[in-house]
């Protein structure tokens, strides 16, 4: 299916999965950008950013949620456009405010997230003018309990976070933590039914038309950790091992085996789902499954990304 275009004003910089994409408005008399990616690639998303306003500013910054990937860019981008207002959901607001890095989980899955202040809240039920449209502001609990994703009805568009990608959705992690979350991932992919978009700019990865079958295919992987939330866990742990590797690119086993030692979250998925099997067995059988995928390779010592 071929990517669909985008009103004139609307830049889509599509990132990896280290950084989220960041939406950039330029259609009005303030400028605005959703989400800021991952802090290892602020200079990246602080250059395209500048490509695209050349000697303008930019006003406004707003994130979906306050996961890493989403926002590591927001101090960054505060440095560099000092009158810039920064939105974000206000779920973590007090969080944000005491910088409590374990709250906003930076700490406990060995991400880094430069601290960054807020001005203003972006409330379920309200609007919010993106450049020179109008878009709805919608809670999306499920991934992140906390995370907002935007609709604008007149294009029908939707900025869906990690709430729904073309081919399924983010960790859910609040079942890591003990919450149950899988029926809020179900009403999250129902409203977005009901919002019935056109086009979807998703977290990660590309543009994409929305067609029911978008939905079918999210559900069924829904279904799927439903039935066996170990399957959702073991997935997580890749996940997030993934991420790491993404970030340093390679190093020594010995030394990501470390660093899962001291992330908390892992011994904390690892009691959830896999008490029997002890850590130092479980962390080596999660890297040679992400190899066994093809993700990541060993090369010596060393393991790396791909
Ligand atoms: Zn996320």
């Amino acid at each position: 299916m071929p990517t669909p275009r985008l009103p004139s004003g609307i830049h889509v910089f599509e990132r990896g999965w280290l950084s989220a994409n960041n939406i950039l408005f330029t259609g009005g008399d303030e400028t605005l950008l959703v989400d800021s990616g991952y802090c290892t690639h602020t200079q990246q998303t602080l250059s395209l950013v500048e490509k695209v306003l050349g000697n303008r500013s930019l006003d406004l910054l707003a994130n979906t949620h306050l996961h890493s990937d989403h926002c590591g860019g927001n101090a960054g981008l505060q440095a560099r456009y000092p009158s810039l207002q920064t939105l974000i959901p206000p779920g973590h607001a007090r969080q944000v405010e005491q910088w409590d890095t374990t709250t906003l989980t930076y700490e406990p899955t060995g991400q880094l997230c430069p601290k960054f202040t807020f001005d203003q809240l972006l409330c379920p039920g309200e609007e919010i003018w993106f450049g020179n449209t109008l878009w709805e502001i919608h809670a999306a609990t499920g991934h992140d309990p906390h995370s907002v994703i935007f609709f604008e009805p007149v294009e029908k568009i939707l900025i869906s976070a990690d709430a729904l990608w073309e081919n399924g959705f983010g960790v859910v992690f609040p079942e890591l933590e003990g919450d149950s979350a899988f029926s809020d991932v179900a009403a999250t992919l129902s409203l977005i039914g009901q919002l019935n978009p056109a086009t979807i700019i998703p977290g990660h990865g590309r543009v994409f038309s929305y067609t029911p079958e978008i939905l079918t295919i999210a559900n069924r992987r829904l279904e799927s950790f439903v039935a066996s939330p170990v399957r959702h866990g073991r997935h997580a742990v890749k996940v997030l091992i993934k991420f790491k590797l993404l970030e340093v690119q390679q190093q020594p086993k010995s030394a990501f085996i470390e660093w899962a030692a001291r992330t908390s979250y892992f011994e904390q998925i690892r009691m959830r789902f896999f008490e029997d099997v002890p850590f130092a067995v479980w962390i080596e059988k999660m890297f040679d499954e992400l190899v066994a995928a093809g993700v990541a390779k060993q090369e010596g010592e060393n393991l790396v990304n791909l």
